[in-house]
């Protein structure tokens, strides 16, 4: 791992970083990409492309981006830079259908989940001339849709980037600063490392909570209203994560699953350990182990990672986004 920067503080620049960022998917990602680019005065343009005709009318009505194309290659043409921010399986379709489109010299990104599967999509569809830096901004939300986005979702979050070996240093320099522009704070790794830390950090929580919420949702119908009813803390938090969009999550599984058979294989064998404790009632050992946690989440708190959390919600929330 190497290069963390403080996020850049300075407003906007009088020209923009980019005559042209081409957003490729103006979901949540998509769509704060977007406004954090128009807040800081970033591209000079920027072109969406929106899968749905649903979509590109939330886009539109939203002015997320100045123009909305339903066909990739038209929103990539005289793009200087390119960011995919549709589902991981979905990005071999996309890069092949904008690659004959491409500007020369035009710099391709994306903000995939998982890195090592996006390089082996596509950085081979990718012509010639073209600069590809992946990058995974670790920003979100359990919502999704053009009209989740918000323009401070990157401040103070980490975006890593995983240029693969001899990528162009001026390319890979210009999509860090376009992050730390948005606010985040850069650093870069190999995708195999990201991976795995991705595997422990993001994806085995969201394989655990679809576990738990799912496990709830299967007792017995009266339970399952008590489950409801009095979801307290805890699994409360568990219903918010496995509220995550379903197709993102199916693709980071099936892109990512050696590091994450692996890490469940550990987690498992923890898991089995702390059964035993309970079982035959060694409090100390759950002692220990609840002490070192919580030294672990103090130290989250302190790198200023641990985000807000706001007991008092709103019913409205569901299906508004
Ligand atoms: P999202 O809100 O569901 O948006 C996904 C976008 O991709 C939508 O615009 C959707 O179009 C489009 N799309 C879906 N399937 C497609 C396909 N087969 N072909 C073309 N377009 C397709 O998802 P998101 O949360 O922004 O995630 C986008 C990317 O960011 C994913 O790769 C994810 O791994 C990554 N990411 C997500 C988070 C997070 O917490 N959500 C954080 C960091 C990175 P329609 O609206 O027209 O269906």
């Amino acid at each position: 791992m190497s290069g963390s920067d403080e996020p850049a503080r300075a407003e906007a620049p009088q020209a923009p970083m980019f005559g042209k960022i081409a957003i490729l998917g103006v979901g949540l990602i998509g769509s704060s990409l977007a406004l954090a680019c128009r807040r800081h005065g970033l591209a000079g343009r920027l072109a969406g492309y929106a899968r749905s005709a649903g979509s590109r009318e939330v886009v539109e009505r939203l002015r997320l981006t100045d123009s909305v194309h339903g066909d990739p290659a038209e929103a990539v043409a005289d793009a200087d830079l390119v960011v995919l921010c549709v589902p991981v399986g979905a990005n071999a379709a996309v890069a092949e259908a904008i690659a004959p489109a491409l500007k020369p010299g035009a710099i391709v990104s994306d903000v995939g989940s998982v890195k090592q599967a996006v390089i082996r999509d596509v950085g081979p569809a990718l012509p010639e001339g073209v600069h590809f830096v992946p990058g995974h901004p670790i920003a979100g939300t359990e919502h999704s849709g053009p009209g989740a986005g918000f323009a401070d979702l990157f401040e103070e979050r980490y975006c890593v980037l995983t240029p693969p070996p001899g990528t162009d240093a001026a390319a890979v320099e210009r999509v860090a600063e376009l992050w730390r522009r948005c606010g985040a704070r850069v650093e870069t790794m190999e995708a195999a490392h990201h991976d795995k830390v991705l595997a422990m950090t993001s994806h085995l929580p969201h394989l655990i909570s679809y576990t738990i919420v799912g496990t709830a949702f299967d007792l017995a119908e009266s339970e399952r209203g008590e489950v409801v009813k009095f979801a307290a803390g805890g699994f409360r938090d568990f219903t918010r994560i496995a509220g995550s969009d379903p197709v993102m999550w199916r693709d980071i599984f099936l892109n990512n699953r050696e590091a994450v058979l692996e890490i469940l294989q550990r987690f498992g064998e923890d898991l089995s350990r702390l059964q035993r404790a309970i079982r035959w009632g060694e409090g100390e050992a759950l002692e220990d182990l609840f002490q070192r946690t919580r030294e672990i989440r103090r130290g989250v708190i302190q790198l200023g990672q641990a985000g807000t959390f706001d007991a008092r919600e709103a019913k409205k929330d569901e299906g508004e986004d």
